[in-house]
C-alpha cells in the first residue's frame, strides 16, 4: 500500500490550500479528487474578496497560501471595497478569470514538491481504533496516511434543482459521491442538508450596454498578494455593469414560485441567510421594488456573463422571462439557467479549533463540508487543517489561530464555538476585534505564524522583513521628530495646522487627511532641508500606510488591544480535556449541558458557546481555580 503522512480529499477552495500547505511544510501529501482539469473550479461568482472574504484572502496569503497569488494573475476586474469607510472594512474585491485561475493553480500543484496528484473518487476512509490510517478509492485501491483531510465541498449527496429538474449532481459538470457521507456517520457525525444556489449565465453580446450602469475597475489596482508589487493580469481588465430589477421582474418571479425548488418545497437543505436567492429577495422585502444586479464577465475575452444577484431555482424559461424585465436586458440570450443544489455538510460543533475531528484522531474536516459558503472561507479552512494535519502527522504542536489574530480565527471558532444554522459567511461585523483585524495588517498579524509552521518561504520572509523594519524605523522617527510653536508659520505655508504646543511627527500624522508625505516634507522644511520627490516601492509604501492608519486610528487601537489582553487571558484558561462540567457546583443546567456538547477548550471559548451567561463563567474560573490550587 502506497504511504502519505496525508491525504487530502478534494481539489476545490479548501483542498488546494490544504495541501499546498501540508506539502509546503514538508509533509508527503497526495491530493486526491474527482477530476484534475476541475481542481481550483469557481462553480459560482468570479469573485475573490469583498468585505471580509478580502480579509480572509489575505490572511491566507499572510500564512503562505496560495488564493491570492493566483488571483493577481488571474484578475479581470478589480476595485476598491469600503473605501469610503475605516481601514476596518476596507478591502479588495476582485474576479479572476474562470478558466485561467483553476488553470494556474493546476501548475502550482502539479510542481509543488511534496505533492501527488491523483485523479481518483475516495469511496471510503479506513481507521484503525480510534484513528484515520487511509482511504479506500472506487475499485478497491488502498492509501496509507497518518492524516486525511476531508474537502468534498457540496459533492456529498449532491442534488442540483432548477425547477422541476432534479439531478443527482455536485453542481453543473460534477457527479455526487456518496460513500464520505456514510463512513462519517458511522463515526457518529450530525450530518444535515445545507443549500446553495447560483444565477444564470448570459451572452455578453446580447446586452445593451447603453441601458446598463458602468462600474469601473480600479485604475491603479492593488495586488492582493502581500508578494507582489502590482497585479499581474493577462491583459487590459474589464469593468462590470449594474442594472436592476423592476416590479415587472418581481410579479414574475411572485407569480411563479410555486415552481422554485425551494419555494415549491423539494429542497431539504437549508439555504443562505447573508447569500438569499431572487426569490428570496421577492418574498422578504415585499416592499422593495428594486434589487441591485451587477454583470460580471466569468473570463478574459469570454462571453459569459455572471448574473450577481439573482441567484435561482426557478425554471429557465421564468428565469428568461423575468431577465428581460431588466434594464439593458431586453434582448437577453441565457448561455446557461440558474440551480440551487443541497448537499451534505456535517456539524462542525463536532470539530476541535485545529479542525480535526473530534470523533477520529487524524481526520481534518475544511469548507463547505462544515457549513460555510464561499471560496474565501473555503481556503481559510483548507489552510488551517493543512497545517494541523502536517503538524500531526510529524508530532509537532498544533496550531490554533484565535479570534484576536485573525477572521480565519473567528470563522473557525464561530463554527466550532456556535455551530451553524444556514450557510455561514464571513461578514466584518462578526469580528470583535476588526479594527485591530485589518486588510493592510494580515502579514503583520500572521506571517511570523507561517513562518514558525514552515510554510512561509524566504522570498516571502524577506520582503515581510524589509517591510516591518521599514514600518517600525518610520514609528521610531515619528515619535522623535517634533514641532514646536516656533514651526507654525512653516506649517501654515504648508497648508498645515499650527500646533500649539510641541508635538511629535506620530501626532501630526493623527491628523485627518494628513498623510506620511506631508510630515516628511514638513520635517524637511522645519530643519530647512529640501524635499526630494523619490519613488517608493509597494514595500515602501504599504509601510507607510501602515504608520498612518496606527497614527489616526491610535486611540481606538490602543483600547482594542487592552480588550484583545484581557479576552488572551481568558482564553489562556485552559480546560483539561476529560473536564466533567456536570460536577461544576451553581452552573446552570443548560450551561452543564451545552459544555457538555461543546466541550470547550478554554475559558475563552466557553465563554463564547451560545447561552453561557457571565455567571456561568465566573463560576467555572472559580472551580478550575480551586481544582489548581495545592490545597484542593
Ligand atoms: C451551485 C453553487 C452555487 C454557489 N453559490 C455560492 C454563492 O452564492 N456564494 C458563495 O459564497 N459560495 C457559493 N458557492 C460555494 C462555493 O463554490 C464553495 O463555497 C466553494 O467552492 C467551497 O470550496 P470547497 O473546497 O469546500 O469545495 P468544492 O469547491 O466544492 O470542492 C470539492 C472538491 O472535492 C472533490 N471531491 C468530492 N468528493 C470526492 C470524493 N469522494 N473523492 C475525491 N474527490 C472528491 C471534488 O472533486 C472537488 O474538487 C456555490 C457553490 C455551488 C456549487
Amino acid at each position: 500500500m502506497r504511504e502519505f503522512d496525508v491525504i487530502v480529499i478534494g481539489g476545490g477552495h479548501a483542498g488546494i490550500e490544504a495541501a499546498l500547505a501540508s506539502a509546503r511544510i514538508g509533509a508527503r501529501t497526495a491530493c486526491v479528487t474527482l477530476r484534475l482539469d476541475r481542481i481550483g473550479h469557481m462553480p459560482c461568482n468570479c469573485s475573490i474578496g469583498g468585505p471580509a472574504k478580502g480579509h480572509l484572502a489575505r490572511e491566507v496569503d499572510a500564512l503562505g497560501g496560495q488564493m491570492a497569488v493566483t488571483t493577481d494573475y488571474a484578475l479581470t476586474h478589480v476595485r476598491v471595497v469600503g473605501d469610503g469607510k475605516g481601514p476596518a472594512v476596507q478591502t479588495l474585491r476582485a474576479h479572476a478569470c474562470k478558466s485561467l485561475y483553476p488553470l494556474r493553480m493546476q501548475q502550482v500543484m502539479m510542481e509543488q514538491p511534496n505533492l501527488e496528484l491523483l485523479e481518483a473518487h475516495v469511496s471510503n476512509i479506513l481507521t484503525e481504533g480510534d484513528s484515520v490510517c487511509g482511504v479506500e478509492l472506487e475499485g478497491g485501491l488502498r492509501l496509507a496516511a497518518k492524516c486525511v483531510v476531508v474537502t468534498a465541498g457540496t459533492f456529498l449527496n449532491g442534488v442540483c434543482h432548477e425547477g422541476m429538474n432534479r439531478t443527482l449532481a455536485a453542481r453543473h459538470g460534477d457527479v455526487a459521491t456518496s460513500g464520505i457521507s456514510g463512513f462519517l456517520r458511522r463515526i457518529g457525525a450530525n450530518i444535515r442538508r445545507f443549500k446553495t444556489g447560483t444565477t444564470p449565465r448570459i451572452a455578453l453580446a446580447s446586452i445593451d450596454l447603453d441601458r446598463v450602469e458602468i462600474q469601473p475597475c480600479a485604475e491603479e489596482p492593488a495586488p492582493f498578494s502581500f508578494l507582489h508589487d502590482a497585479p499581474m493580469p493577462r491583459g487590459r481588465m474589464y469593468d462590470c455593469f449594474a442594472t436592476h430589477t423592476t416590479e415587472e421582474t418581481h410579479r414574475i418571479i411572485a407569480e411563479n414560485i410555486h415552481l422554485s425548488a425551494v419555494y415549491g418545497k423539494r429542497i431539504e437543505g437549508t439555504g443562505p441567510r447573508f447569500c438569499p436567492s431572487i426569490e428570496d429577495k421577492i418574498v422578504r422585502f415585499p416592499d422593495k421594488t428594486s434589487h441591485p444586479v451587477f454583470l460580471e464577465r466569468e473570463e478574459w475575452d469570454g462571453e459569459s456573463v455572471y448574473v450577481q444577484g439573482t441567484s435561482t431555482s426557478l425554471p429557465a424559461e421564468v428565469q428568461m422571462a423575468f431577465l428581460k424585465t431588466m434594464p439593458g436586458l431586453e434582448s437577453v440570450e441565457m448561455i446557461r439557467p440558474g440551480y440551487a443544489v443541497e448537499y451534505d455538510m456535517v456539524d462542525p460543533l463536532q470539530l476541535e479549533p485545529t479542525l480535526q475531528s473530534k470523533l477520529c484522531r487524524g481526520l481534518f474536516l475544511a469548507g463547505q463540508i462544515n457549513g460555510t459558503s464561499g471560496y474565501e472561507e473555503a481556503a481559510a479552512q483548507g489552510i488551517v487543517a493543512g497545517i494541523n494535519a502536517a503538524l500531526a502527522a510529524e508530532g509537532r504542536p498544533p496550531l490554533t489561530l484565535t479570534r484576536d489574530n485573525s477572521f480565519i480565527g473567528v470563522l473557525v471558532d464561530d463554527l466550532v464555538t456556535k455551530g451553524v444554522e444556514d450557510p455561514y459567511r464571513m461578514l466584518t461585523g462578526r469580528s470583535e476585534y476588526r479594527l485591530h483585524l485589518r486588510h493592510d495588517n494580515a502579514d503583520m498579524r500572521l506571517t511570523p505564524t507561517g513562518r514558525e509552521v514552515g510554510l512561509v518561504n524566504d522570498e516571502r520572509w524577506n520582503r515581510f522583513e524589509d517591510k516591518r523594519s521599514r514600518l517600525e524605523g518610520h514609528l521610531q522617527w515619528l515619535s522623535e521628530i517634533s514641532f514646536s510653536v516656533r514651526d507654525n508659520e512653516t506649517l501654515e505655508n504648508l497648508g498645515l495646522a499650527p500646533v500649539r504646543k510641541k508635538a511629535s511627527g506620530f501626532d501630526l500624522l493623527k491628523r485627518p487627511g494628513v498623510r506620511f508625505e506631508t510630515v516628511e516634507s514638513a520635517h524637511a522644511a522645519c530643519i530647512g532641508n529640501a524635499q526630494r520627490d523619490r519613488d517608493i516601492g509597494r514595500v515602501e509604501a504599504e509601510a507607510r500606510e501602515q504608520a498612518e492608519v496606527l497614527a489616526k486610528y491610535d486611540g481606538f487601537l490602543k483600547r482594542q488591544l487592552a480588550e484583545i489582553e484581557q479576552h488572551r487571558r481568558l482564553q489562556e484558561m485552559q480546560i483539561p480535556a476529560n473536564f466533567d462540567f456536570q460536577s461544576v457546583r451553581g452552573l446552570s443546567h443548560e450551561a452543564k449541558e451545552k459544555l457538555t456538547r461543546v466541550r470547550p477548550t478554554s475559558v475563552g471559548q466557553a465563554s463564547r458557546v451560545p447561552g453561557i451567561r457571565p455567571t456561568d463563567v465566573a463560576i467555572l474560573i472559580g472551580h478550575l481555580r480551586r481544582a489548581a490550587s495545592p490545597s484542593a
